[in-house]
């Protein structure tokens, strides 16, 4: 059995003796089986999946550490990663989540914003990570336009290429990366973005607090961010009015969030199939459209 293992190096990782109760699952990841893991006096939260996972889990802990040490939304902080009984973990502090109050979306979007100020030289991140499961590089680059036609939109396509989507897809793609200079007609600073801030990727704490878990960190334009937070139902009114307020987006958002957007499309193509095809060669068509004006 894996526990005693896992609960062997929570205490090295804490520096203190922890022997927990029977773990309680947790239901509600996509992608890791999730756990409360807890002695009376302090509980974890624990992700486990395979073995070859663990890559994954150090840069999940790297990610959060980094979101952590900026001034924006509470995250967990991460104790440690391992394996255990040929499984990968990943622990972290435990966040009781689930009480929303009236300012708490507001708070979020002034709280991301913060978050945002903290930039960098350099689009991209030290190290690579996942998007869901599937890799996301993260190679530095100071040109946002190439960053996100060869890191991100290039990437999936190749990858979309791969899993038997080539044809009009591929070339309509192909076409889009070319007018990319067209359409990212801005100058971004890199910010520290969460990378992949849809709505289960947020809670509130018992306090009302934001909480935002499960991150995809790297620099880079903050509307990607919150065009994610648009992709699958959006924040609130008052989420978006209180970021706006603390920062102002500047003119042409709405086609750069297409264009952010497709990003994740993508991926769901490569990791969930052929439902999500027609969306991304609409959205494609859309976005050549716009760029010949
Ligand atoms: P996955 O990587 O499998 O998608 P998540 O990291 O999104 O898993 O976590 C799954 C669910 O567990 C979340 O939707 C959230 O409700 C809850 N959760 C995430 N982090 C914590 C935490 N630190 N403490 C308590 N619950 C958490």
């Amino acid at each position: 059995m894996h526990w005693p293992l896992i609960s062997e190096q929570i205490a090295a990782a804490s520096g203190k003796h922890f022997s927990p109760s029977a773990p309680r699952s947790v239901g509600g990841g996509c992608i890791n089986s999730a756990y409360q893991l807890a002695d009376g006096e302090r509980a974890f939260f624990v992700k486990l999946n395979q073995g070859e996972t663990l890559a994954m889990f150090e840069a999940e802990a790297a990610g959060l550490a980094e979101l952590a040490a900026a001034d924006g939304p509470r995250v967990p902080q991460p104790l440690c990663t391992g394996i255990a009984g040929g499984q990968a973990f990943i622990a972290m502090e435990w966040i009781d989540l689930g009480r929303q109050r009236g300012d708490s979306a507001a708070e979020a979007g002034r709280q991301l914003a913060q978050m945002h100020r903290r930039t960098r030289e350099h689009f991209g991140w030290e190290q690579d990570n996942t998007i869901g499961s599937t890799a996301q590089p993260n190679t530095l680059n100071a040109d946002w336009v190439a960053f996100w036609r060869e890191q991100r939109l290039g990437f999936q396509l190749k990858l979309a290429a791969r899993h038997g989507h080539g044809g009009r897809l591929q070339e309509r793609g192909a076409r889009l990366l070319e007018v990319l200079p067209v359409l990212l007609n801005h100058a971004p600073e890199p910010s520290l973005l969460h990378g992949d801030l849809w709505g289960g990727n947020i809670g509130y704490d018992s306090q009302g607090a934001p909480v935002i878990f499960d991150p995809a960190v790297y620099f880079g334009d903050r509307e990607a961010d919150l065009a994610m937070t648009e992709l699958f139902g959006g924040f609130g009114a008052d989420f978006y009015a209180a970021y706006r307020e603390a920062w102002p987006l500047s003119s042409g958002y709405s086609t750069r969030k297409s264009l952010y957007n497709l990003y994740h499309i993508l991926n769901h193509l490569n990791l969930f199939g052929r439902g999500y095809l027609s969306q991304a060669e609409g959205l494609i068509e859309r976005l050549l459209a716009e760029a010949r004006g």
